[in-house]
């Protein structure tokens, strides 16, 4: 693409100089079209005044009073205070950074408006740098005529920037936006079209149905959520059958190294392992390559699958590649398989982001020559400078860290010539049906419904932070049973390093408190070689109690650790607390999870914890917590900090993933030609924007 012509078709609108599309362009806006599909994040309610007795604290309003007093307060900070009161009540206009002249015009007596989010500060309720703007009078309120929107946007670019910028192209480029979803579907669908899906998204007219669009759901939503989808979905599709176009090792069924390892085990395959492997090979099997996802609740077994079809591959010759989310799971997948292999001579190198340049060479060498068969790690794997002599398989491991995007990207690594790896994924994120079938169109689906005989349900009990004492109580004693404890520290703050403190401040905290236990360290930040001598440790029993950050969350196993407490519990979400939780139950030993969270607790997070105290099961957990609030987490998109989707929320527009399939059966026999162009409006364009 040419983005010099394209920014100068930016640059064109009046109020846009050179300045404002360098960071347009940070966005992957380029062109005038792009910055239509840079959707409001949010809407603000500016049509009427809220009477201040009736704001509640967190509220964003539209707010007018008289002035009683301003004067500048020397407290921790200097600030100018402004005290307002309309008849219901009073607040405080707060600014810590004001000029000599707005210190003068904010004169006692007068009126004011002012919008922005109501705080309980020190001396009652507070707006802190609220827009605001003098009135002439207690009647003269100018107040919006529909609702604003709300743009993400980026440093140096304000919400007046981008409202101009849309309003100049919807102005302007009206023309220049085709329609690409047939009028047929539209009307079967009761959809507006794209341009009136646009300019009420963008510019909601007066007599909006307001609700529905701060909700999300409101048609203009739905249809453009619709597309999104739709082209996602047909990505996926194309996906598929290019991937179809390739060749790929063949791997023949009749092989020796599986049955002996499965011997060794030292435990039986349920029947869902069995049949998933069943399926696995015959995949293998097929000139062509294969993409399945392995779909199964946490501890179900998975690992021992991929193990099936690395040896499979490598007993033919060709060489698998096994990528882990974490450094942590990776090094376990690394001694699992070391183990496992040892009999066959095969021995796994691990590579990740943290070797040594000089280590880094050696494997790089070791896999480019193919006399290593099997690596194992992170998505180091799949750096720029790292070859494969002949990569048969790929397996990813949790792939929830993974987004559509991701994976699409990621089909090119490992191309040798016309021939494409095997790809396996596994995944614990339990993924609804009716969204598989959109989400996962590119793949075939392979579902472990079974737990390993013998196990215990975990029981999990919600308890308050006021009963820490308590629940130390009960750890230690647990500990002195011989059992092996987790003491999860959750997430605080969007920083590992402040999460890496908040877990050393606990663990002294517990040394302290629990002087008799042999207590360990895990968090984000520790050294590898340091995680590595600390989860063995723990698993041979020389650790009683681990505090760790959720840097544990995926994949770890020791089997027999029974206790876990999870601190902030309110703070996670469902699926991911149920990943933690995972971590325990995964022996015959009965197994308990403590979800200790900060009172008080509202009620949508008291629901959520309920929730994850009736059921163990991650179908259920993971329906209801799209009924609760969506899927974000679910499928790890948040997780990951790219969102995925530009409007779709799986959560809220679930009714658009029944319509997606059918109306793509219409496009592939009616409107092939349309399907790239869907494809490149919504997946090639413009990228995610950042969080505001
Ligand atoms: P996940 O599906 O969460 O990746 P893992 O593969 O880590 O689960 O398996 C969890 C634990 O269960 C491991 O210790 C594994 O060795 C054990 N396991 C796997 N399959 C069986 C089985 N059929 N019977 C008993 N234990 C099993
Ligand atoms: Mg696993």
């Amino acid at each position: 693409m040419d983005v010099d012509a394209l920014s100068q078709a930016l640059i064109t609108i009046k109020g846009v100089g050179p300045q404002t599309v360098h960071k347009l362009a940070k966005l992957g806006i380029y062109h005038a079209e792009d910055a239509l599909f840079h959707f409001p994040i949010r809407y603000e309610d500016r049509t009427h005044i809220s009477s201040i007795g009736s704001v509640q604290p967190g509220d964003k309003a539209l707010i007018h009073g008289e002035i009683l007093s301003s004067e500048v307060r020397i407290g921790r900070r200097r600030s100018l205070a402004t005290i307002i009161s309309d008849n219901t009540g009073e607040l405080t206009i707060r600014q810590f950074h004001f000029s000599a002249s707005q210190q003068r015009n904010l004169k006692r007596g007068l009126w004011v408006q002012c919008f922005g989010e109501l705080r309980e500060g020190p001396s009652g309720p507070e707006l802190i740098h609220p827009e605001y703007r003098i009135l002439t009078g207690p009647d003269k309120v100018i107040s919006e005529t529909s609702l604003t929107a709300i743009y993400p946007t980026t440093s140096g670019l304000g919400q007046a920037t981008w409202r101009n910028l849309i309003n100049a192209v919807l102005l302007k480029k009206e023309k220049h936006i085709p329609e690409l979803i047939s009028s047929e579907i539209l009307r079967g669908l009761k959809l507006p079209t794209l341009l009136e899906a646009l300019y009420l998204i963008h510019q909601p007219p007066n007599g909006t149905d307001t609700v529905a669009l701060m909700n999300g759901v409101h048609p203009a939503q739905l249809r453009l959520a619709f597309e999104e989808l739709l082209a996602h979905y047909l990505a996926l599709r194309e996906y598929r059958t290019k991937r179809q176009l390739h060749s790929a090792v063949i791997i023949p069924r009749n092989i020796e190294l599986w049955p002996r390892l499965k011997k060794n085990l030292g435990f039986d395959l349920t029947r869902s392992q069995e049949k998933t492997i069943c399926e696995v090979f015959t995949d293998l099997s097929s000139p062509r390559p294969c993409l399945r996802l392995i779909q199964g609740d946490v501890g179900c077994g998975k690992t021992v699958v991929a193990a099936a079809a690395a040896l499979a591959v490598i007993e033919s010759g060709s060489q698998v590649v096994l990528m882990a989310p974490t450094e942590l799971l990776s090094e376990q997948h690394f001694q699992t398989f070391t183990e496992w292999f040892k009999d066959f001579g095969i021995l796994p190198v691990w590579l990740t982001g943290r070797l040594t340049s000089k280590e880094r060479q050696r494997v790089r060498e070791s896999l480019a020559s193919g006399s290593s068969k099997l690596a194992i790690g992170t998505h180091a794997l799949f750096q720029e400078d790292v070859r494969y002599m002949d990569l048969g398989l790929v397996v990813v491991d949790e792939q929830h860290r993974f987004g559509v995007r991701q994976r699409l990207a990621m089909r090119d690594k490992g191309r040798n010539g016309d021939k494409l790896p095997h790809q396996l994924i596994m995944t614990a994120t339990p993924i609804p049906r009716s969204l598989t079938m959109v989400l996962c169109a590119d793949m075939d689906v392979s579902v472990i419904d079974e737990m390993p005989p013998g196990r215990q349900p975990i029981e999990t009990v919600v308890m308050p932070n006021t009963r820490r004492h308590e629940i130390q109580q009960r750890v230690s004693s647990a500990c002195k049973n011989g059992e092996k404890v987790y003491w999860v520290c959750s997430i605080i703050s969007e920083s590992d390093v402040l999460d890496a403190e908040a877990a050393v401040e606990r663990a002294q905290s517990l040394k302290v408190d629990l002087p008799e236990l042999r207590i360990a360290l895990l968090h984000g930040r520790t050294q590898p070689s340091e995680k590595e001598a600390t989860m063995k440790a723990f698993r041979a029993g020389d650790v009683d109690l681990l505090v760790a950050t959720t840097v544990i969350e995926v994949g770890v196993d020791v089997p027999d650790a029974t206790l876990m407490v999870i601190e902030n519990a309110e703070r996670l979400g469902l699926a991911q607390l149920h990943q933690l939780r995972g971590r325990i139950g995964r022996s015959d030993r009965q197994s308990v999870c403590v979800l200790m969270y900060q009172s008080p607790l509202s009620a949508v997070a008291r629901d959520r914890l309920t929730l994850l105290k009736r059921s163990n099961d991650g179908f259920e957990i993971s329906r209801k917590d799209l009924d609760l609030r969506g899927p974000g987490e679910i499928l790890g998109f948040r997780q990951s900090g790219s969102p995925e989707f530009r409007i779709v929320d799986l959560g809220r527009h679930k009714v658009v993933t029944n319509w997606v399939k059918q109306a793509a059966d219409l496009l592939y026999k009616e409107n092939p030609e349309l399907i790239p162009r869907l494809i490149h409006r919504w997946l090639n364009v413009v990228n995610r924007s950042p969080h505001v």
